[in-house]
């Protein structure tokens, strides 16, 4: 009998896993990689300041190719519980559509993966031609110091060696089969700091007033794109989130005002050259005014996993299964696998991402049954078995 994804999923969705708490979601996946056959590792890492977070690494297999399936099993609070229509942590089934915090993002892949592989290992004697990883982190909706990264560095230090990953983010914005990630843009914050003259608004000639200088500063900034885009990407765009001036009364001219900024950037830029280019473009828009520009320190950079036969293993696998042959996209924030492509190539593939982080998160169950079904093919193709007959 073939492995069910919806069982799964509603034992998993069963576990409150609010990051940082694990809510047994772990030891479920433990008993059931361990009953596989699978070489369980826990790992709980801790950082001054954060909070302890639970991950896994399990391995079946010692060869090559080393696939790996990655993933999280926290989840994002559920928020006003009463607002929800099914308890968020209950698994509840009602007309086919299974509700819970985690449901999409993204408990149901992960489900979805374990039921592929234990199907794909009843088919292979037991045993895979090469080696299956599973990398589940319990720290990504958080602050993810305490996830992937160390998870990451705690498989290189014991010579694990990665050949491809697929990481189960729900990507499809409509219908499963939609959307693939083969990268994701990178993402950089910054604030821009005007400096003025505090004055009386009355006698301005007296001041120097640092509002209308930002103002022109940060119109000079947007007033052209950054870039054109590229291959795979569209233009980098950086978006003003917020402008602070923070003065309470109507009569004086403030001495500072601030704009902060968000950055999202295609393989047309590195860090530094974005830097560059936004100091640049403020410096000819201050006409000689003081400014100055603070960068955070950013974890995202861009990446692109270059469409290959990897990418068409993964494509072909989807449109086998659902019928669309699905766009290759970069679009959307970033996810862990701006860390795991320092170590493989990634692709990013899951459930359709409407209801994330919503109340009432929720995924049919005929979802599930065709996502383990795309995994599935991806594990007879990329290990060379014969495809299984259409499900
Ligand atoms: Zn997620």
């Amino acid at each position: 009998m073939p492995a069910d994804p919806v069982a799964f999923a509603r034992e998993l969705l069963r576990c409150p896993s609010v990051t940082p708490h694990d809510g047994g979601a772990l030891s479920f996946l433990e008993k059931m990689l361990s009953g596989a056959g699978f070489a369980v590792h826990r790992m709980t890492f801790s950082e001054p300041g954060a909070d302890d977070v639970e991950n896994l690494y399990a391995r079946i297999g010692t060869a090559g190719p080393h696939l790996v399936l990655a993933g999280h099993t926290d989840v994002v609070p559920p928020g006003d519980e009463a607002r929800w229509r099914h308890a968020p942590f209950a698994g509840d089934i009602a007309d086919g559509v299974l509700f819970g915090r985690g449901a999409v993002d993204m408990k149901g892949a992960i489900a979805c993966k374990l039921a592929a592989v234990l199907d794909h290992l009843a088919a292979t004697g037991g045993r895979p031609k090469g080696s299956i990883s599973f990398l589940i982190t319990g720290d990504e909706e958080g602050i993810a110091v305490n996830g992937t990264v160390k998870l990451l560095q705690w498989a290189a230090a014991r010579g694990e060696k990665f050949d491809h990953c697929v990481l189960g983010e729900p990507t499809n914005p409509k219908r499963l089969g939609d959307m693939v990630k083969i990268g994701r843009r990178g993402s950089l914050n910054g604030t821009l700091i005007v400096t003025g003259t505090q004055g009386h608004v009355a006698y301005p000639a007296l001041a120097d007033n640092p509002v209308r200088r930002i103002v022109a500063i940060m119109s000079g900034v947007t007033a052209e794109p950054l870039d054109a885009g590229s291959d795979h990407f569209d233009p980098s765009n950086l978006e003003f989130t917020s402008v602070d001036v923070g003065n309470r009364t109507v009569n004086v001219i403030p001495p500072e005002a601030r704009a902060r900024f968000n950055i999202r950037f295609n393989d047309r830029h590195t860090q530094a050259s974005l830097k560059a280019l936004v100091e640049a473009r403020a410096g000819a828009a201050a006409q000689g005014g003081q400014f100055r520009i603070e960068w955070e320190p950013s974890n995202a950079d861009v990446f692109l996993t270059t469409p290959g036969p990897f990418v068409e293993l993964v494509s072909g696998a989807i449109a086998e299964v659902t019928g669309r042959q699905p766009e290759l996209s970069t679009t959307g924030g970033t996810s862990d696998a701006r860390f795991i492509k320092d170590y493989c190539p990634v692709v990013e593939f899951g459930l359709v991402n409407a209801t994330m982080h919503k109340i009432d998160e929720n995924v049919p169950t005929g979802d599930l049954v065709a996502l383990a079904a795309i995994y599935r093919r991806i594990l007879d193709r990329y290990f060379g078995n014969p495809v299984n007959s259409p499900p």
